[in-house]
Order: C-alpha cells, then sequence, then structure tokens
C-alpha cells in the first residue's frame, strides 16, 4: 500500500476507536489465520460480581468478608475489585451498625473498616498475599493455596468444584494457614462475544481461549461463547507460549488481552491488540488498541487492513 492508502486507513480506524501503530501492523492483521482471546477482561466484561462467599470455619460472614477484602484491596484484577465492592456492599446494608458510618460517608468508602495490611504480593495468575495482624492470609487459585504449603479439604473442593461447572470462579481464603472460605464471582460474556467468534469463523478466521483460570470454568465459558480449543491454567508466561505454539507452521496469530499477564502474549503475537480499558503495559505491548473495549472492533481491525490491501492488489 502507498503511504497515502496507510494514512487513510489509519484515520478509518481512529474514527472507529481503534488505534493501530505503524504500517507493518496494519499489513499484517490482513493475513490473521488465528486470533486467541484472553478470557477475564477481554472476552468477559470483567465486572465479575460475588455471587456466594461460604465460610468453613466458625468465624461470621462479615468478619471473614473483612479480612478477605483487606487484602485484595491493593489487588488490580477485576476479581479482586468484585470481592471489595461487595465485601463494602455488604459492610453498608447487611451489618445494622454500618448504616451510620454509611450516613457519615457519602462516598461510602470502607477504607476505615479494613484491616491494616503488611508486605503485600500480587502473584499474577494466582492471587495475592499478606499479612494481617501478624498472620499470613492467602486469596486465590488452588495453586497457590497449595503453593502456600497449605492442603484443600474435600468440602472446600467439592463447594469450588459445584462454583465452577456453573462458570464461575471460586476464590479460596487462608489465613492463619487453614482455609476459611471460598469466594464465588460470575463475569458475564461481553454481549458481543458470541456473534464475534461466530463472524470470525466465517471470515476463515479460528478462535482460540486462553486463561489463567481453571479448566472446568474455562470449558464452560468457552462452550458458552463458541470457542471449542481452550487453554487453561496458564501462567502470564505461558500465554506467550501458547501464542509461539501456533505461530510454529507460519500461521499468523492474533492476540487480544487486557491484563498485565497478557503482555508478553501481545508482543509475541504477529498482531497484539489490546482493550483500550485494561492496563498501561498491555497497551504499551500492542499492536493495536481497542478503544471502544467492543469485541467488534477485531472484526473491524481485520477488515480494514483487508480493504487497504485488496485495493492494490
Ligand atoms: P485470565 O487469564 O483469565 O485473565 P488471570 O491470569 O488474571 O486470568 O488469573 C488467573 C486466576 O488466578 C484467576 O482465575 C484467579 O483464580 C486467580 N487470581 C488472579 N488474581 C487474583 C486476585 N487478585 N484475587 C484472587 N484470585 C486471583
Ligand atoms: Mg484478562
Amino acid at each position: 500500500a502507498t503511504p497515502t492508502a496507510v494514512m487513510v486507513a489509519t484515520g478509518v480506524g481512529a474514527n472507529n476507536g481503534v488505534l493501530i501503530k505503524g504500517g507493518d501492523a496494519l499489513e499484517r492483521a490482513q493475513k490473521i489465520e488465528y486470533v486467541i482471546f484472553d478470557k477475564t477482561g477481554t472476552l468477559t466484561q470483567g465486572k465479575a460480581t460475588v455471587t456466594t462467599a461460604r465460610v468453613f470455619v466458625g468465624m461470621d460472614l462479615g468478619e471473614f468478608l473483612r479480612l478477605v477484602a483487606s487484602a485484595e484491596a491493593s489487588s488490580e484484577h477485576p476479581l479482586a475489585k468484585a470481592i471489595v465492592e461487595y465485601a463494602r456492599h455488604f459492610h453498608f446494608f447487611d451489618e445494622p451498625s454500618a448504616i451510620k458510618d454509611a450516613e457519615n460517608n457519602s462516598k461510602e468508602s470502607i477504607s476505615g473498616w479494613l484491616f491494616d495490611v503488611s508486605e503485600f504480593y500480587a502473584l499474577p495468575g494466582r492471587g495475592v498475599h499478606c499479612f494481617i495482624n501478624g498472620k499470613r492470609i492467602v486469596v486465590g487459585n488452588r495453586k497457590l493455596i497449595t503453593e502456600s504449603g497449605m492442603a484443600i479439604t474435600t468440602d472446600v473442593e467439592n463447594f469450588v468444584v459445584e462454583l465452577e461447572e456453573s462458570a464461575r470462579t471460586g476464590i479460596l481464603v487462608a489465613y492463619d494457614n487453614s482455609l476459611i472460605g471460598v469466594i464465588g464471582v460470575a463475569d458475564p460474556l461481553k454481549r458481543e462475544a458470541a456473534v464475534v467468534v461466530e463472524g470470525l469463523g466465517k471470515m476463515g478466521v479460528r478462535t482460540v481461549m486462553v486463561t489463567g483460570d481453571n479448566w472446568r470454568t474455562a470449558r464452560a465459558v468457552a462452550k458458552e461463547v463458541g470457542i471449542q480449543d481452550v487453554r487453561a491454567e496458564v501462567m502470564p508466561a505461558g500465554k506467550a507460549d501458547v501464542v509461539r505454539s501456533f505461530q510454529k507452521d507460519g500461521s499468523i496469530v492474533a492476540m487480544v488481552g487486557d491484563g498485565i499477564n497478557d503482555s508478553p502474549a501481545l508482543a509475541a503475537a504477529d498482531v497484539g491488540m489490546a482493550i483500550g480499558a485494561g492496563t498501561d503495559i498491555a497497551i504499551e505491548a500492542a499492536d493495536y488498541v481497542l478503544m471502544r473495549n467492543n469485541l467488534e472492533d477485531v472484526i473491524t481491525a481485520i477488515d480494514i487492513s483487508r480493504k487497504t490491501f485488496a485495493r492494490i492488489r
């Protein structure tokens, strides 16, 4: 394409909220054979909602939520935000004593209710851990609990499986070296997700879902969205390996993601597409930024490239 055609295409993209970082990226997009989607925050709304919280020990629900929200308050993860929001709601609306606080504080901030935490660590693809009142709290998936040296009891495991089979994620909570409860989170698909997957299929593009989430939840979500090829329980570095495995036979691969954990994969892909509402690190690593946070723009991006280069053939 001529420099003018590239400029025009870039302008058309910009008008549609599709930022194209350069002519090479624009040219590669027409050849995309695979689109690999991250799950959380990309195919799903990333606005997760807590649907269940169950305490497995003699601790009341309010105190349990206070502990978990304190640990998650420093995390940027959509799951963490969902938990903090749920705890906030519980604190202000379900605990009679807190209603007075709510009246005194129009923003209904829970920061004063939360515990002080120390040694906070976010472990990408796994969860968070920190110390509260001198005791370690671990919030995350099975892998994180096991790695932290704790066993998962049968009743907890059964409850988590039940959540996962209904497309929810079970977040396990351990405090002072024992499991104390589980939080169930639902993260609905973006409204357009299934239509986009179908549309890509019609364009001859294959779709794949990759996620750090567990296999059961991943399969349930993939089924809903119409993706057959799923890779689950993938660590952040592993997402880039998944991209490379599809490139092995010379295929042109696009990766669509929103999180810090997606940036190695976005960089490894022939065409990295970051969701504009995602993290800065993902946006930096990508060739395309989808500003409208709408997956239809994956199709728009491929269309623009195909049209630009079809003209000069
Ligand atoms: P995805 O690849 O779908 O975007 P992530 O790699 O971000 O998912 O996370 C994978 C899994 O790690 C989550 O499904 C969750 O079980 C766990 N996890 C990650 N961050 C957190 C957090 N802040 N709190 C609880 N669990 C978390
Ligand atoms: Mg994500």
